[in-house]
């Protein structure tokens, strides 16, 4: 089936790659839910059958007992079952009728637990799966693509599935059941006039299907419009200090009154053609019951069949004819509804599939072993790499002893954090190798991996609980004492203490705000817990005042004592005890030795170190130009 296009979908890549995602639904995950999926398919059917009985019954009864012009005779049920007295017919009538509805309260409970049991246990291992699979994938990804994007995959795609294996597959098989049901019923009635009656039902489809096609694209613009109006809300109340500051009240109001007009313009026009759709429906149904009125009702006035039509017709049938014809409407009207859910349905899946088969995640080797670190040696070997075609380290190599502490320098863009990123495997190299104490860090198991070393970078987030769980994330089983002990480390505890509740306030989104700096002390606690062999510092005090930094650095100190710590920092002087110091520069190594000796070298760490300490006018004019140059190329980048 034709799946209409969604505009602006970030996840277009994804869906096209997907081939047959709802077979795929169905293989994967459906098969686990058969069950489920049986009892709402059979209780559907049972259900709608008892549905469609007592129509049938009432005609029967007005020829065969209140008429007497007919023979006692119901369908299915041979003729010795049935009683041969007008009294016990009735009541045997009346007896089934009741039967036809308590059965069939008791089946729509079965069908709808089948269905929602069904829906509900895939929605919720697909969203998981999901989820998991989102995690694993490459940074790159996340760089790429909006938050909001993702949760929409995890939210909207995920509950779209729902509602169609719920409601969806509910109403397909209560379309074919009434439509399958009563054209029988018809035909075994009177085939002639069910012939009649039947007549609307094709064009009924057909209509159906093309308000279907007109409607969707202006569906398609509706929700594409309603994105524009949610991102620019979005954008207007993150950045509403900008607006206020800037005095852009007025310009923003135009901005929103804009894509808020875009929004009524499309949904206005989806609303005139689907408030035609009803009434063209009932017309047509209205001509459908008009026709078997005019033809059953002459055919029983004068006892004979009109024009060409033979036989006879009871009253009772009639009847029957008139109330089945009222009943088809309803389940034609929402097939339209089906195939719109089936393709949105559709979609979603893809978008699923799609991201589930993302390339680009960090595997781990089948046969791979956990890492076993011995000293706590480092050695990057000839390293190439980047992010995309442009090498951001280019054969870089050092290596350090464990136990030390090799301080990485260099101006902004020169491949710092992406070198320290590669330990990690956050990234994988392009050539050479990063090795710890002799293992390819893409031969050892990643959990294993993560565990021995501790990241503190840049960007310090904070997830909403309590200080206690964000200081003990990762070291989930630590103790209060350890929790305690690792703040005091980070002279982090002070703070801790005056906040509101100690250790229980509440902080990330939605809690206590907490400073950059705080929020850089909680994540060094957070990696002295973890007590790893390996430490790796990315600017971790880089949002401290430099009252606090001596204080960290003072139990810095003690903790990069024994074991394997890189460092990289703006103000150099936290890193001029550092055992080795490598100066990166655009992605090479441009120096490397100890603080003295770099300095002695009068080379770029000379200059770094001479900008900081003040000394601007003293700088070589090659160096000033450089950094122009680079800054001119960094903004460049962020365009
Ligand atoms: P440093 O830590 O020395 O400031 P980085 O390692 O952060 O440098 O960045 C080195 C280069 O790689 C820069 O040019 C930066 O723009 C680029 N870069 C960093 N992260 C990414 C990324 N996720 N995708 C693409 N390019 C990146």
């Amino acid at each position: 089936m034709e799946v209409p296009a969604d505009e602006d979908d970030p996840f277009e890549a994804q869906r096209e790659r997907t081939a047959n995602p709802m077979r795929r639904l169905f293989a994967e995950y459906g098969r686990d839910y058969a069950p489920q999926f049986a009892v709402g398919v059979t209780a559907s059917v049972v259900a709608r059958v008892l549905d469609l009985l007592p129509p049938l019954l009432l005609g029967v009864a007005v020829d065969a007992i209140f008429l007497r012009n007919s023979p006692f005779d119901l369908p299915l049920v041979p003729r010795s079952w049935l009683p041969t007295d007008p009294t016990a017919q009735f009541w045997f009538v009346v007896g089934i009728v009741l039967f036809a509805f308590l059965g069939g309260a008791v089946f729509h409970w079965v069908r709808n637990w089948g269905w929602n049991s069904f829906a509900q246990h895939i929605q919720h291992a697909v969203r998981t799966d999901t989820y998991d699979r989102m995690q694993r994938l490459n940074m790159d990804f996340f760089a790429d693509k909006q938050t909001g994007e993702m949760m929409s995959v995890l939210s909207n795609d995920v509950n779209r599935l729902e509602r169609f294996l719920n409601e969806g597959l509910n109403a397909t098989f209560r379309l074919g059941v009434m439509v399958v049901g009563i054209a029988g019923i018809l035909l075994w009635m009177n085939w002639q006039l069910a012939l009649v009656a039947l007549l609307p039902v094709p064009l009924i489809a057909v209509f159906t299907y093309y308000f279907v096609r007109a409607i969707q694209p202006k569906y398609a613009e509706v929700r594409s419009a309603v994105g524009q109006v949610n991102s620019r809300l979005e954008n207007n109340l993150g950045g509403i200090q900008v607006i206020k500051t800037s005095n852009a009240e007025a310009y923003e109001n135009d901005r929103v009154d804009d894509v808020s007009l875009d929004y009524f313009d499309a949904n206005w026009d989806a609303i005139e053609t689907r408030i035609t759709f009803f009434p063209g429906l009932r017309v047509l149904a209205g001509i459908g019951f008009t026709l078997t009125f005019v033809v059953g009702g002459l055919w029983v006035f004068h006892s004979e069949g009109p024009l060409f039509f033979t036989g006879d017709l009871q009253p009772g049938k009639f009847v029957a004819f008139v109330l089945y014809t009222q009943r088809f409407i309803w389940p034609m009207a929402q097939f339209g509804q089906i195939i719109n859910m089936y393709q949105r349905a559709y979609a979603s899946s893809a978008r699923i599939f799609g991201l589930m088969d993302e390339p680009g995640r960090i595997d781990e080797r089948e046969d791979a072993e956990d890492l076993t670190v011995t000293e706590g040696a480092v050695e990057y070997d000839d390293v190439t790499f980047g992010y995309d075609d442009d090498p951001v380290l280019s054969d870089v190599s050092f290596a350090v002893e464990g136990g030390e502490t090799l301080a990485l320098v260099g101006p902004t863009g020169a491949g710092k954090s992406t070198a320290l990123k590669l330990l990690l495997r956050m990234y994988d190299v392009d050539e050479g190798a990063v090795r710890i104490d002799g293992q390819d860090v893409r031969d050892v198991s990643i959990d294993s991996l993560r565990q021995a070393i501790g990241y503190v970078g840049q960007e310090t987030f904070m997830f909403y609980g309590s200080v206690r769980e964000n200081v003990a994330y990762g070291t989930f089983d630590a103790s209060d004492e350890a929790i305690r002990e690792a703040a005091k480390a980070a002279e982090a505890h002070e703070f801790v203490t005056n906040l509101p509740d100690g250790y229980d306030t509440m902080v990330g989104e939605r809690g206590v705000k907490l400073s950059g700096g705080q929020r850089q002390r909680l994540a060094l606690a957070r990696a002295v817990l973890k007590d790893p062999e390996i430490l790796v510092l990315d600017e971790a005090t880089s949002d401290v005042d430099t009252e606090t930094e001596m204080l960290i650095q003072r139990s810095l100190d003690r903790l990069t004592e024994d074991r394997t710590t890189f460092a990289i920092a703006h103000r150099l002087s936290t890193i001029k005890d550092a055992d080795r110091i490598v100066v990166l520069d655009e992605g090479r190594v441009a120096e490397r030795g100890t603080h003295e000796e770099l300095l002695a070298k009068d080379g770029l760490y000379a200059s770094l170190w001479g900008v900081q300490a003040g000394e601007i006018d003293d700088l070589p004019a090659e160096f000033v130009e450089r950094a122009s140059r680079r800054q001119a190329q960094t903004d460049a980048d962020d365009d």
